[in-house]
């Protein structure tokens, strides 16, 4: 087919992607940005699992982040700036990375546009995944809650991480939009299914995974 070898050559040659993924909490953001990020051959970076990382080894920034966790409240943007500006200069970040629950404000996202600018690279594309309606995503996280024991899926933290979801975290999207950077995919149905349409969706954007990557990930 001539768009596999069209797409083995733009991948050849392409350097890897700089890329965000944006959705409000139980919008299945983790499972798709490891499965986004490993047919690019990118590291998913995660804020989230790396303050839950540090909780869960007792180091002395996870005792400083695990209230604003258990609350469903945002860390505050000097400490996770550095935390994340400190990931993205380690070597397996330097041909792109998916960012993953960064930024979620204002000034988080304007920290990545200097981070990105001082050290010569731009984003490429932010995945926005549009999710079921609140009370879906509640009953869903609950129920995640119960059987994966994380602390902060409870119904009221789940409430709240909504409101600073559509407070703080959902206005950058328009602001993306407005760079023609956004690639909007319906995360209802299968996780393979998502990934598929998210793959399709950066492709058309010239950002392309390696065909058996594609395959592999779209049939689950
Ligand atoms: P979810 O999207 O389900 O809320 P995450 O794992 O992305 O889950 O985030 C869990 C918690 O980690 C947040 O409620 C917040 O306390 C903290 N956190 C994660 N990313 C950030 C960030 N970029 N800025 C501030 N706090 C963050």
């Amino acid at each position: 087919m001539a768009s596999t070898s069209h797409a083995n050559a733009a991948s050849a040659s392409r350097p890897g992607a700089r890329l965000l993924i944006v959705g409000p909490p139980g919008a299945g953001k983790g499972t798709q940005a490891a499965r986004i990020a490993a047919a690019l051959r990118i590291p998913a970076i995660s804020t989230g699992d790396i303050f839950r990382e540090n909780i869960r080894n007792g180091t002395p920034l996870g005792a400083r982040v695990q209230h604003f966790l258990d609350a469903g409240d945002l860390v505050p943007d000097t400490l996770t700036n550095e935390l994340v500006a400190d990931r993205m200069r380690q070597p397996d970040a330097e041909q792109g990375f998916l960012l993953d629950g960064f930024p979620r404000t204002p000034e988080q996202a304007d920290f990545l546009d200097a981070h990105l600018a001082q050290h010569g690279g731009t984003l490429d594309a932010v995945i926005r995944l549009v999710a079921d309606n609140d009370e879906v995503i509640i009953r869903r996280l609950v129920q995640r809650g119960l059987e994966l024991g994380r602390s902060d899926d409870t119904e009221d933290t789940i409430r709240h991480r909504l409101e600073v979801y559509t407070q703080q975290t959902a206005p950058l999207i328009r602001m993306y939009e407005q760079r023609g950077l956004l690639a909007e995919v319906d995360s209802l149905g299968p996780i393979g299914h998502v990934t598929a349409r998210t793959l399709a969706a950066l492709a058309d954007r010239g950002i392309i995974a390696d065909e058996p990557a594609n395959h592999q990930l779209a049939d689950t």
